[in-house]
Parts: structure tokens; sequence; C-alpha cells
């Protein structure tokens, strides 16, 4: 069997331009333009080029984006003071912080200083609190891309065994979640995990979000799986991978997501939905 591709990128282009659609319908019915505060604390050549896109996007689909580049030895205060500011600002709907903070800054702090119905990447207790009770409203963007992802090819969640590889804050545990509410039952594998394979062997879905180029053998994956690759890994050469080893798992998968071009472009279409959503363009249950 030959895997089908999941085409993120093609996907998340139909996203915003139902939200760029959503937008003009809004604004002619009288609602302000929505906006979206994007902060940056240093120089990281990675994190520029998120920060890029993210920008970029909004541009393109008609949310008005507010740019802080501040400098890497700022002082907490400051920029707690910034997001106190932010969260009182009318004219922005969502905050955006661009991790990771440097190491004199505690990151779990700035980020519960965030109003958490401005919170657009969802990372606030708040919201995994909500999430994690399966009411969620601002919802982390990178799991959810991918369950727009599924829900894409008409994933069954059901009776399924989905395995996360990675459980992070921002993209493991969240995942877990999401498949958890959809129906799957969930197996979270991470660094202390004893014997990878054999959870791998069974997952019906799986999600591999680490950043180790290789982890993933291709033969571990269950014929007919769904194989979504979160991992970001820049090569030598400049080329990007991810974490499975694509060419020998898409002979035995279902359904495969390519790196890049799969998981990446939905988190920033997310992020924009997400933004929306803030704006209150949506009914909080949607
Ligand atoms: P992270 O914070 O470094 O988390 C990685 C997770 O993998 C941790 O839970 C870690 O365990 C676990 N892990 C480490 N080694 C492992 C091993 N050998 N076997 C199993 N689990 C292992 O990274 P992240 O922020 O979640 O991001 C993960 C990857 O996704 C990165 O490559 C990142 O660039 C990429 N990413 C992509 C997108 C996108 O839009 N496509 C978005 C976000 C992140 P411990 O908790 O024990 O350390």
């Amino acid at each position: 069997m030959t895997a089908q591709l999941i085409d993120g990128k093609a996907i998340a282009a139909q996203l915003k331009a139902e939200l760029s659609e959503k937008i003009s319908e809004k604004m002619t019915a009288g609602h302000r333009r929505p906006g979206l505060a994007v902060i940056l604390v240093g120089a990281d050549p990675a994190s520029g080029i998120y920060v890029k896109n993210k920008r970029e996007s909004c541009e393109q689909i008609g949310i008005q984006s507010f740019f802080y580049a501040l400098p890497d030895n700022i002082e907490e205060s400051e920029l707690l003071k910034l997001i106190t500011d932010l969260n009182q600002d009318t004219q922005v709907d969502g905050i955006l912080i661009q991790l990771p903070l440097p190491h004199h800054i505690h990151a779990s702090k700035i980020l519960e200083h965030i109003d958490p119905r401005k919170d657009v990447d969802g990372f606030h207790p708040y919201n995994i609190g909500r999430l994690a009770q399966r009411r969620p409203l601002l919802r982390p963007c990178t799991p959810y891309g991918i369950m727009l992802l599924l829900n894409h090819i008409g994933q069954r969640f059901k009776g399924c065994h989905a395995v996360v590889v990675g459980a992070s804050n921002i993209v493991g545990r969240p995942m877990s979640l999401e498949l958890l509410i959809a129906g799957s039952t969930v197996t979270v594998c991470h660094r202390f995990t004893h014997d990878l394979p054999y959870f791998v062997r069974q997952a019906d879905i799986l999600v591999s979000a680490v950043g180790k180029p290789g982890l993933i053998h291709s033969e571990w994956i269950k014929p007919g799986a769904t194989v979504i690759d979160v991992g970001i890994t820049r090569l030598a050469d400049g080329t990007i991978t991810g974490d499975i080893e694509f060419a020998g798992a898409k002979e035995r998968a279902a359904w495969i997501t390519p790196v890049p071009g799969g998981v990446g472009p939905m988190t920033v279409a997310v992020l924009m939905r997400n933004t929306l959503v803030a704006a209150g363009y949506y009914d909080h249950h949607h």
C-alpha cells in the first residue's frame, strides 16, 4: 500500500480563505477588524521566521497585526507590563508570545499573565483546563490543526488506538486531550517510555512530536495507519525533516503528512482562526 499524502498546505489555504471571507462578512455587518499582537523577544532566527509567517498570514486574511520586537535582555517586569497593556487594549483580540523566551524570563509566569480570552495560543492553564474538561474554548494551535487534518480525511476516532509520541505542554499533551475528546483510546509516549516500538506498532493513529529525525522506524508503522509527523528539524544541508522515516512509512500507512507542508501550515491557520474566536466571531461552543 502507498499512503495518500495529507496536503496541509492546501487544507490550510482553504481554511484561511474561509476566515478571510468571514472577516469581510463581519466587517460589512459593522464589526471591527480583528487584531493580533505578536511579541518576539530576542533574535532567534527560527522564531523570526515563525513570527514573519504569522504576520504575513494576518495581512493576507485581513487581521490587523501589532508587532513588538523586544531585545533579549528585556526585564520580565517590562514584558508583564506590556501584556497588562495589551490585555486592556480594545483593538487587540489576541496576544501571541513567540516561544522560546530567554532563560531569565519565566515563560509560565508570562503566559499566565495573558487574559485567557486573548490567549490565542491556547497555552494558559485556564484554556488547557477547559480542554482537559472537554469544554475547550481557545485550543492549542498545532494539536487542533492536526484534528482538522484528521477530520478532513474522514478519520475514524472511536475504537481507534491513537499513540502520541512526545508530551510537551504545547504539542504532545494537548494532542492527547484532543484525541481523547474525539473518542480514541490514547497512549502517550515520552522520554521515559520503555519499548517505544511496542506502542507505535499498535497505533491506528500515530502522532510524533519530538524533533528527532529517524526516531520512528518505518517498520514499526501499522499497515493502514494514519501517520502525522509534527517534528521539525533542520539538517546540515538546510533541508527540513520530521521524526518519521518517511519513505518507508509511506509504503505502510494509509495516510501520511509530508514534512514540510503537513502540520506546519495548519498551525498558523488555526492561530488565525483562534484570533477570530477571540474576537467573538463564533459562538463559544462552535
Ligand atoms: P519539546 O518541548 O522538546 O518536547 C518534545 C517531547 O518529546 C518531550 O515531551 C520529550 O520528553 C519527548 N521526547 C524526547 N526524546 C524522546 C524520545 N527519545 N522518545 C520519546 N519521546 C521523547 O518539543 P515540542 O515543542 O513539543 O515540539 C516537538 C517537535 O515538533 C519539534 O521538532 C518542533 O520543532 C516541532 N513543532 C512543530 C510544529 C508545527 O507547527 N509543525 C509546532 C510545534 C512544534 P520530555 O518531556 O521527557 O523531555
